[in-house]
């Protein structure tokens, strides 16, 4: 099996959104009247994102999961993607349990695979997605303003629970253990509650380096403060056995979660509960957007508390 082969069989699909898909120097689509397009990428390296023993399928599905996840937060409904992917050899089983996760995941979102790159090297797999909103519609990080509430959908810190367990800092009953797993391996991209959020959040983004680095980013762009009630943030039951600290870092720090966090203004407040019973969806208000540069976390007093933890990045730390 060469290159070509590999991508015929594995990748090709025929195009649903696009008018020209894989096979041509570069595919076509087209933008509806009014609308913008939404353009994200994100890469997963083998041993730095996942094990190397990560099952193939559950990686097709979350590769794809992150890059949707990119335009949720945008309020962007997704149509296409392109994948660009590094092998070290060709491992017909792993391609077939990839493809068939990844291109499911496609389905379930209605998207197609456009496009990509297939070359030889350590396994890298990079996806750029695109989709479209109407023009001026987006959810940006900069528009978050003084006295506006801050929301998180879904209950956090599972994912976080799962990254704990694995490297052994705890040990979680193998039925919570499997829980945990499968919200760090299979993540839900929030999707429909992006596109719902558009005309009523202010900011909005999707939690992947833990809520407070996150928020970071929003107070960064918007050029203001937050505080986050550490009592109102919500966690699921299966992390209730763990050590406050563990929990409060799961919760806080803990990336892959791929929750959003959004602003808006209290005006909202009803609205945006009225989405969360209509989406089935988790949507808890955790703070609110304050004077100043910096995320405080605050106690059931309200009183200030340490943050010891640091969300992830990749460059912080030598490992
Ligand atoms: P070129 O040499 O013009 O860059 P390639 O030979 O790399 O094109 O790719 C041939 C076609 O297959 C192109 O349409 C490209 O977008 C597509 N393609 C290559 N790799 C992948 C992949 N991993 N998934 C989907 N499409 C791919
Ligand atoms: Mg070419």
């Amino acid at each position: 099996m060469n290159e070509f082969d590999l991508i015929a069989h594995y990748f090709k699909r025929p195009a649903k959104n696009a008018d020209l898909g894989v096979g041509d120097d570069a595919a076509l689509v087209s933008v509806a009247a009014g609308h913008q397009l939404a353009i994200s990428a994100d890469m997963l390296v083998e041993g730095r994102h996942f094990f190397p023993d990560a099952d193939p399928e559950r990686l097709g599905r979350k590769v794809l999961a992150v890059n949707l996840s990119d335009l949720a937060a945008m309020g962007a409904t997704p149509s296409w993607f392109t994948l660009s992917i590094a092998l070290p050899k060709i491992d017909e089983p792993w391609l077939a349990a990839f493809s068939r996760g990844l291109l499911a995941m496609a389905d379930e979102y209605d998207i197609s695979l456009i496009g990509g790159d297939t070359t030889r090297g350590p396994l890298t797999i990079a996806i750029q997605i695109a989709g479209s909103l109407p023009r001026g519609q987006a959810l940006l990080r900069s528009g978050a303003r003084l006295g506006d509430e801050i929301w998180v959908s879904g209950p956090l810190g599972e994912a976080a629970a799962a990254v704990m367990h694995r490297s052994g800092r705890v040990s979680l009953a193998d039925n919570i253990a499997a829980r945990c797993d499968l919200r760090l391996d299979l993540p839900t991209p929030r999707i429909a509650l992006g596109q719902r959020l558009r005309g009523i959040a202010s900011a909005a983004l999707d939690i992947s380096d833990g809520l407070l680095a996150d928020l970071r980013h929003i107070c960064e762009q918007s050029a203001c403060g937050a505080e986050v009630w550490l009592d109102s943030v919500p966690f699921a039951e299966d992390l209730a056995a763990l050590p406050d600290a563990l929990r409060q870092e799961a919760i806080l720090a803990g990336g892959d979660d791929y929750e959003l966090c959004f602003t808006a203004s209290p005006d909202q407040h009803k609205a945006i509960i009225s989405r969360g019973v209509e989406l089935d969806l988790g949507l808890t208000c955790v703070g609110k957007i304050i004077h100043g540069d910096i995320v405080q976390l605050l106690d059931a007093n309200k009183q200030p508390l340490p943050i010891t933890f640091h969300g992830f990045d990749h460059f912080a730390y030598e490992s």
